[in-house]
C-alpha cells in the first residue's frame, strides 16, 4: 500500500477533484484546498475517508500569499511531510485584449502563475530535506496553441510551462521531478460556457471526438507522479488531438 501524502490545489471540483480521487484510489493520504465551495470539498473530504485515507480539506486562495501560507501550516500540522505537489488551482477571464480590464489580467496571472509559483515554495524546503518529491503543474492546450480571447490564460500557462522547466533543473540535484500536464477541452465548470455557444466548432477541431472527462486528466497526473519516474522538464499533452488555427 502507498502510504504517500499529495497536496492538490484548487480540489473541489473538475479536474482537482477527479485528480483527488485517482491520487486516494491509489493510496495516497490527500490534503486538497478549495476557495468558495465548503460544501463540495466537505463531501469530497468524506468520500476519501471512506476510500480509507486521512484527508484534510482547507481553504486556500492560491491568489494570497498569506492564505497559502496558512494552508501549508495546516498540513504540516497533520502530515509529517509532502511526496506531491499538484498545482491545479486556475481561472480563466477570456476575451479580446482590449476589453479586459487590469483585474482581468491581474488575477488570471495571479491564480494560474504566481499562486503556482508560491505554492512550490511552500513545499521544495521538504522535498529538498527529504531528498526526493514530485510536482505536477496543470498547464493547458492555450499554452501552445491558444484561441482567440485568451491572451491572460495563454501567457500565465506558458510561464507554467516554463516555470516547470526552470524547477526541474533547479531540483533534479535533490531527487526532485518537475512536470506539466495540459489538458485539452474538459468536461467541467471552467468549459461548461464554452460549450454552450459553441459545442459543435469545437467538437470539429478534435481528433478524438469528444472532450476529455477529468479522469482522463487524473490518470495523466497518476502517471507522472507512479510510473513516470525517468519524466522531468516535460509538458505532457491530454488533447485529444486538438487543433487549433
Ligand atoms: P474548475 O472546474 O473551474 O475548478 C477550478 C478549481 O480551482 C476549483 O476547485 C476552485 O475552487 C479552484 N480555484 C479557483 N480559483 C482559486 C483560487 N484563487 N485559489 C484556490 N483555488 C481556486 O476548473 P477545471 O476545469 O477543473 O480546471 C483545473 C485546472 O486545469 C486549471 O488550472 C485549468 O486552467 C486547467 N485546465 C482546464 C481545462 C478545461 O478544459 N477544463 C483545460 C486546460 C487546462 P472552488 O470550487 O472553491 O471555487
Amino acid at each position: 500500500m502507498n502510504h504517500k501524502i499529495a497536496v492538490v490545489t484548487g480540489g473541489s471540483r473538475g479536474i482537482g477533484k477527479a485528480i483527488v480521487l485517482a491520487l486516494a484510489g491509489a493510496g495516497y493520504q490527500i490534503a486538497f484546498s478549495y476557495v468558495r465551495d465548503e460544501e463540495a470539498a466537505m463531501a469530497l473530504r468524506a468520500e476519501v475517508e471512506a476510500m480509507g485515507r486521512e484527508c484534510l480539506a482547507s481553504q486556500c486562495d492560491v491568489k494570497d500569499g498569506n492564505s497559502i501560507k496558512g494552508f501549508f501550516e495546516r498540513v504540516e500540522q497533520q502530515f509529517e511531510r509532502i511526496d506531491l505537489l499538484v498545482n491545479n488551482a486556475g481561472i480563466t477571464r477570456d476575451g479580446l485584449l482590449a476589453t479586459l480590464s487590469i483585474n482581468d489580467i491581474a488575477e488570471v496571472i495571479q491564480t494560474n502563475l504566481i499562486g503556482t509559483l508560491l505554492c512550490c515554495q511552500q513545499v521544495v524546503p521538504g522535498m529538498m530535506r527529504q531528498r526526493s518529491g514530485c510536482i505536477i503543474n496543470l498547464s493547458s492546450v492555450a499554452a501552445q496553441k491558444p484561441g482567440k480571447g485568451q491572451s491572460n490564460y495563454a501567457a500565465a500557462k506558458g510561464g507554467v510551462e516554463a516555470l516547470t522547466r526552470a524547477l526541474a533543473v533547479e531540483l533534479a540535484p535533490r531527487n526532485i521531478r518537475v512536470n506539466a500536464v495540459a489538458p485539452g477541452i474538459v468536461n467541467t465548470d471552467m468549459t461548461a460556457a464554452l460549450l454552450g455557444a459553441h459545442e459543435q466548432e469545437v467538437q470539429s477541431r478534435l481528433l478524438i471526438k469528444r472532450l476529455a472527462e477529468p479522469q482522463e486528466i487524473a490518470e495523466a497526473v497518476l502517471y507522472i507522479a507512479e510510473r513516470g519516474h525517468y519524466l522531468t522538464g516535460e509538458v505532457l499533452s491530454v488533447n485529444g488531438g486538438l487543433k487549433m488555427p
